[in-house]
């Protein structure tokens, strides 16, 4: 956490800046198109807690839901991306992974995957009040967590497929939570 904000407090090649909007039914980072105005725009909704994922660290019957904080954070991983020139919506995991650390330290569920993409079971560690190993579980982990969800498509599923759509028509993706 700290060498993230380390690498967006040294990021000299791109600016960014935070809207705010109460309204927004996601989190969204936007690149500019042109490196004329470098100048990258999160649109983050402070109040937003709706369901992200069926399901929490096994248990069908709770949901990953988004959390502000863990939504900004997000979004800074794919500023810093953005700033290393990498193309943010190629690496929602790894703004996931980052993101699962917060909601660890938060007591928060954990998110498995970024729509249909699993985080690697590698990644996945499980946390609850009890007990919150600092490296991955030597036991076989739960299949029921590492399963794909077969519920209905996620406001995330949906984000995917909209980048998807818009890479094949070669504009750039819009990368969010
Ligand atoms: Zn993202």
């Amino acid at each position: 956490m700290a060498a993230l904000l380390k690498k967006l407090r040294r990021c000299t090649r791109a600016a960014y800046r935070i809207c705010t909007d109460l309204g927004s039914e996601r989190n969204v980072f936007d690149r500019p198109a042109g490196l004329e105005t470098p100048t990258g725009t999160i649109t983050w909704n402070p109040e937003l807690r709706s369901e992200l994922e069926h399901g929490c660290d096994g248990d069908a019957g709770k949901s990953v839901l988004r959390d502000p904080t863990a939504s900004l954070l997000h979004e800074l991983v794919h500023v810093v991306q953005f700033c290393e020139g990498l193309n943010p919506g190629e690496h929602e995991l790894e703004a996931v992974r980052i993101e699962n650390i917060y909601r660890r330290a938060a007591g928060l569920c954990q998110r498995r995957g970024y729509g249909d993409d699993l985080l690697p079971t590698a990644l996945v560690k499980t946390c609850t009040p009890d007990r919150c190993p600092c490296s991955a579980p030597s036991d076989p982990p739960d299949r029921s967590v590492l399963t794909p969800a077969t519920a209905p498509p996620t406001q995330a599923g949906e984000a995917v497929s909209i980048g998807d759509a818009l890479l094949r028509v070669n504009r750039p993706a819009r990368p969010g939570d």
